[in-house]
C-alpha cells in the first residue's frame, strides 16, 4: 500500500511481478460483488457496566474482546499510537484492551494484520478482528473462508474516513496556532455518550475543542475529507459482513418500546449477521446487560445502514485546503463553511456546558435531553 498525493493508501501492483491473473480484482472489498449474508438479523442493545466509561458507545467491543481473550485468543483493533498515527495491532491480554478503546476517526494502517489473523487461525487459536466493514470484508477476501469456530469479526457502522495525513495536517495547525505542542487527542468523549473531542497539549492539560478548533470533526461529520471510496461505499447498508456489527445505539428507546436503562454513559448497537448471538449470550450476560430490541429501531437513526455519505463538491478542495501549511485551521474552517466563529449564542450554550460539565452534571443533562428527544 503506498499514500496517494492526498494521502490515501492505495494498492499498487508490482508490474514486474504481475502474472494478470486478475485475483486481486476479483477479491479486492472495493471492487467485487458483496456476498450476501444471511437474512435472519437481530438487534440487540448492549452496556458493559466496567467498560462503557472508558469506550465510545456502551462497550460492546470490550465485551467481545474479553470473551475471546477468556478463551486463550487475540484480540486484532486499532491504535493510535505514541505518535498519534492510526494502525491495526493484536493484544492478548486484558489490560492492554485500553490501547484499542475509542473510535478513531481515520484510516487505519492494517499492516501485516492480515497475515498475522491468519497465522493464529491455523494454529487453532480464537482470533477476533474489529474493522471498518471494507476492512472485514478485504480480511474474509484474504482468508478465503470464513473460519466461523475460531474468528469473530466486528464490522463498524461506517460514517466514512479521512487519511492520517489529513489528521497529522490538522494537529500540526492546531499546535501552531495555540503555540503548544499536542501530546495526545481523542477524538470523542468515552465517559459519556457523546462526540466531544478533546486535546492534550505539552503543559498537560486537556482541552475539549470547539468552534475552528474542532474542524477535523466538522469536517469528518461533513464527509468533505473522506476517501473516494467511501461515497461509493458497497457496506453502507444492511448486507453485513461481520460476524456483529457494532455501532452507537442512537434512538434507542426513542419509538414506542421504553429502554430502562440508563443511557448517560452510552449504549451500544450489536446486531447479530450470521445466527451466532445464541452461543455467546451466556457469557456476554455475565459481562454486560443485552436486551433483543426491533431491527427497525437500530436502522432508523444510522444513515449509514442505509447508504453512503454523499460526495460534497467541495471535497477536494477541503483536503487540499487542510494539506496546505499556509493556511490557518481558522481559514480552514472559515473556507470549507464549518463553525468557526463565536457568535453570542454560541457563546452562551458553551459558558451553559461548561457550567453544567464543572458541576459534574453531563451525564444528568444527557439522560434529560435525550428524554425529550434528542438521541444522539
Ligand atoms: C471511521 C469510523 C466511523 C464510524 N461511523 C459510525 C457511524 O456512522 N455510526 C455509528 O453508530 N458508529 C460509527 N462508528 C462506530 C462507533 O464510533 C464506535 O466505534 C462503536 O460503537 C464501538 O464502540 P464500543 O464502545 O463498542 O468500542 P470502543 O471500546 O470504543 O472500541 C472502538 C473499536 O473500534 C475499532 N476502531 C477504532 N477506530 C478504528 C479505525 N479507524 N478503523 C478501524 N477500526 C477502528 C477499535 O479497534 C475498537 O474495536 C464509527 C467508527 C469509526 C472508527
Ligand atoms: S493478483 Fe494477479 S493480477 Fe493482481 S497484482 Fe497479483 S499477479 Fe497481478
Ligand atoms: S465508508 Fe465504506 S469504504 Fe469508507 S471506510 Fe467505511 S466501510 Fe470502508
Amino acid at each position: 500500500m503506498v499514500a496517494d498525493g492526498e494521502g490515501f493508501l492505495q494498492p499498487i501492483i508490482d508490474q514486474n511481478k504481475c502474472i494478470e491473473c486478475g485475483m486481486c480484482m476479483r477479491t479486492c472489498p472495493a471492487l467485487r460483488d458483496v456476498p450476501k449474508q444471511s437474512d435472519e438479523q437481530k438487534a440487540f442493545a448492549m452496556i458493559s457496566h466496567q467498560d462503557r466509561t472508558m469506550s465510545s458507545s456502551g462497550g460492546a467491543f470490550s465485551v467481545f474482546s474479553r470473551i475471546i481473550l477468556n478463551h486463550g485468543g487475540i484480540v486484532f483493533g486499532a491504535t493510535l499510537d505514541n505518535n498519534l498515527q492510526c494502525r491495526h495491532i493484536g493484544i492478548e491480554n486484558v489490560a492492554d484492551l485500553s490501547r484499542l478503546r475509542g473510535a478513531k476517526y481515520v484510516q487505519s494502517d492494517i499492516g501485516s494484520t492480515f497475515l498475522e489473523v491468519k497465522k493464529n487461525l491455523l494454529k487453532n487459536r480464537k482470533v477476533l478482528f474489529s474493522g471498518t466493514p471494507c476492512q472485514v470484508a478485504g480480511l474474509y477476501s484474504y482468508l478465503g473462508k470464513r473460519y466461523d469456530d475460531l474468528l469473530v469479526t466486528l464490522d463498524l457502522i461506517c460514517h466514512g474516513v479521512p487519511n492520517q495525513r489529513t489528521l497529522d495536517s490538522y494537529l500540526k495547525k492546531l499546535s501552531f496556532a495555540k503555540q503548544k505542542k499536542v501530546t495526545d487527542f481523542l477524538f470523542r468523549k468515552m465517559d459519556s455518550w457523546s462526540i466531544i473531542p478533546s486535546v492534550k497539549y505539552n503543559n498537560g492539560k486537556w482541552e475539549r475543542l470547539d468552534l475552528w478548533e474542532n474542524a477535523y470533526m466538522d469536517a469528518f461529520f461533513k464527509g468533505i475529507t473522506f476517501r473516494e471510496s467511501c461515497f461509493n461505499c458497497k457496506y453502507c447498508n444492511l448486507n453485513r459482513q461481520g460476524t456483529f456489527t457494532i455501532a452507537d445505539f442512537w434512538g434507542v428507546g426513542g419509538g414506542l418500546l421504553p429502554f430502562k436503562e440508563n443511557i448517560a454513559q452510552g449504549v451500544s448497537l450489536v446486531i447479530d449477521n450470521q445466527g451466532k448471538m445464541s452461543g455467546y449470550i451466556d457469557e456476554i450476560s455475565q459481562l454486560a446487560y443485552i436486551e433483543e430490541r426491533p431491527l427497525s429501531e437500530a436502522v432508523e437513526k444510522q444513515h449509514n445502514l442505509k447508504l453512503p455519505m454523499q460526495r460534497c463538491p467541495e471535497r477536494n478542495f477541503a483536503i487540499r485546503l487542510m494539506l496546505d501549511d499556509n493556511v490557518s485551521l481558522f481559514e480552514f474552517a472559515k473556507q470549507c463553511g464549518l463553525p468557526h466563529k463565536k457568535t453570542i449564542k454560541h457563546f452562551f450554550v458553551r459558558t451553559v456546558k461548561n457550567m453544567i460539565d464543572r458541576l459534574g452534571l453531563y451525564n444528568l443533562y444527557k439522560t434529560v435531553s435525550y428524554k425529550m428527544g434528542k438521541t444522539s
